[in-house]
């Protein structure tokens, strides 16, 4: 990339920041480069016209050109607002934890990922379209879990590696599964898994989006499903995240 003067990208807004007077530094997500930053100059005065372009989670078209230290956007044109996601609290609360995991773990460095590029604006797309954001969510960690290398073991014993049975397990989020009750007598550190939360949490994981937007699991099961999920991430993030908290003063 800094071998290019000028280039084209294909971006997320995973956020912004005011910088100096009138303008704003975003953090970028793009498909060929990776996570970038640059300076959109003006878009904090009222007739700016690039100002619509660039609010987070928004889809967009860039025109990046290198400045002394950051990028500058020249161009920008609107692919998709995902407008629904704007409109909705829940829904806005959503695609800030589905941003903020990616925003956590990608780190800042010209590395393109174009699957994870894929993913992402595809997630959004979903939770705009689809009515139940819970299970898109649900999916899209499950997806991510794969791309950034700590899949889950929910099928073996993640201590002994024996076969899971059908019965109530632990959760390890140290050795990165599921852990069977004769394993977990004595070991630090678990959480408590129901048959059925492992049920869905297997079938998140197994199947491709179609399928897994099929899961109905009960309220009961789909709190213990989201608890262990953002417990793992944090867990893995060794600190808190914004956004659920956030998502649960929304939901009462
Ligand atoms: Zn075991």
């Amino acid at each position: 990339m800094t071998n290019f003067r000028s280039f084209r990208a294909d971006a997320v807004v995973l956020r912004h920041s005011d910088w100096g007077e009138a303008d704003r530094l975003l953090t970028l997500f793009t498909r060929e480069h990776g996570k970038v930053r640059a300076i959109a100059k003006g878009a904090r005065k009222i007739a700016s016209r690039k100002a619509g372009h660039i609010e987070p989670f928004t889809h967009v078209k860039l025109q990046l050109a290198k400045g002394r230290d950051l990028f500058i956007v020249t161009q920008a044109e609107t692919i998709d607002v995902y407008q629904p996601l704007r409109e909705d609290l829940t829904l806005t609360g959503y695609a800030a934890y589905v941003i903020e995991l990616l925003d956590r773990f990608v780190p800042d460095e010209d590395v393109p990922v174009p699957a994870l590029f894929r993913l992402l604006t595809e997630t959004l797309s979903r939770l705009a379209s689809d009515p139940i954001p819970w299970l898109v969510v649900r999916s899209y960690e499950m997806r991510l879990l794969d791309f950034l290398g700590f899949r889950p073991h929910l099928f073996e014993c993640a201590n002994c590696r024996r076969e899971i049975l059908p019965e109530d397990q632990h959760f390890s989020p140290l050795l990165g599964g599921v852990v069977c009750p004769r394993c977990g007598e004595g070991l630090p550190g678990l959480w408590p898994v129901s048959v059925e939360a492992l049920k869905y949490l297997r079938h998140f994981q197994r199947s491709e989006y179609r399928v897994a937007m099929r899961a109905r699991p009960a309220a009961g099961t789909q709190k213990e499903v989201e608890t262990v999920m953002q417990g793992y991430f944090q867990y893995l993030l060794e600190r808190e995240l914004n956004t659920p908290g956030f998502l649960k003063r929304v939901r009462s």
